[in-house]
């Protein structure tokens, strides 16, 4: 940009804007394909539960009104479901929105913020934009290495991001040594657990996390959203139980109608929706070890998966080679740095199209 004109805030220079790759429709008109499929973006291959769908519709003829700023029927149902009280359930425009209302709430310059590499791409964000400092601990064996972050808190540490299951590497970390990690941790940092694909891990590799703002832990905040399991993602609703205190403090940075009227209402017909939830997960449980199978055999290292996708290093050549080639055959994944890529779990037959143009390349 040449010298004159308004100057944007120096910490603008160091973020990355977020890739969202090519939308199907795109690849299918540039590559001349019949049919694409996407196994990019961790979307649920069944779609959104119909209830959704039909309280999706109903809510249309009310658009010329605001939302409820409050979003007062879906909190409470949210608050009934968590056993949390109303003003302890945060809501936000996605969860990644609640990701940068926490920023804007608790950090100031020169705060620092922890997390992993190889982790969700908005914590790094969210910590730039507010000039904190971002540290970033190494894992082991695609894992948040806990006890090396704990050794990594300081004074100056205000908010530390975990994402669990991780997104990219689809790891959890165990119970036991994520309640000792928030054990550690002073109360004057808050402690971030960005649970959005909870629903896919085993039940018994989860810690009961809620119940620890439950039980009233002042530094914890769980962060969960309608974008996955829900398949809601358009939509953009997360949510997240919390202390008080936390959302005391989001109620003065938040847009005072961030989750919009058709929002609410189709993820409060979706929470009412137990079966098409136990179908999706089923899904994602199933195709995630079928993916691997297939993957392995044709030499591909798969780390093993509580999400609905799986992290992968390809047999030779990098990332971006590999999606790059997979793009032209009509199939969309999400390339990682280095020698890895990123896949979501599709239908079977989605899945079955992505291992036969594998075998034409690898
Ligand atoms: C997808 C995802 C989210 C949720 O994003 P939304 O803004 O709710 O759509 C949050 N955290 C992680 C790690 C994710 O992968």
């Amino acid at each position: 940009m040449n010298g004159e004109g308004p100057v944007c805030r120096e910490c603008l220079q160091g973020i990355t804007p977020y890739q969202p790759g090519k939308p199907s429709e795109h690849v299918r008109r540039e590559f001349g394909l019949k049919r694409v499929v996407k196994l990019a973006s961790n979307e649920n291959p069944l779609g959104p539960s119909p209830r959704a769908r039909r309280a999706l519709l109903r809510s249309a003829a009310e658009v010329a009104l605001y939302p409820d700023g409050s979003a007062l029927a879906l909190r409470q149902a949210l608050a009934r479901r968590l056993r949390v009280a109303p003003d302890q359930v945060l809501l936000g425009n996605g969860s990644s929105e609640l990701l940068t209302q926490l920023g804007a709430a608790y950090l100031s310059p020169g705060d620092e913020v922890l997390t992993s590499h190889l982790t969700f791409v908005s914590y790094p964000t969210v910590a730039k934009l507010m000039n904190a400092t971002l540290v970033q601990v190494p894992q082991r064996e695609f894992t948040y290495d806990l006890e090396a972050m704990a050794r990594a808190v300081s004074p100056r540490t205000r908010l530390v991001f975990i994402s669990n299951p991780n997104n990219p590497t689809g790891t959890v970390v165990p119970p036991a040594a994520l309640r000792r990690f928030v054990d550690a941790v002073p109360a004057a940092c808050l402690v971030v657990l960005d649970e959005a694909y909870r629903e896919y891990a085993l039940p018994s590799r989860q810690a009961d996390t809620v119940a620890w703002v439950r039980a009233g832990r002042p530094n914890v905040v769980v962060l969960r959203t309608f974008s996955k399991c829900y398949g809601l993602a358009g939509l953009r609703v997360g949510y997240g139980a919390a202390p008080r205190s936390v959302h005391w403090a989001l109620e003065r940075v938040r847009d005072p109608f961030n989750v919009n009227r058709p929002a609410q209402a189709a993820a409060l017909a979706a929470l009412g929706d137990a079966a098409h939830l136990r179908r999706s997960v089923a899904l994602a449980r199933r195709e995630r070890v079928w993916l691997k199978q297939r993957l392995e055999e044709r030499g591909f290292m798969v780390v093993p998966s509580e999400a609905n996708f799986v992290f992968a290093r390809v047999p030779r050549g990098d990332g971006q080679e590999c999606f790059d080639a997979l793009q032209r055959r009509g199939v969309i994944v999400r390339p990682m740095p280095g020698p890895y890529v990123r896949i979501t779990a599709g239908t079977r037959p989605q899945n079955e199209m992505l291992v036969r143009e594998l075998k034409k390349l690898f």
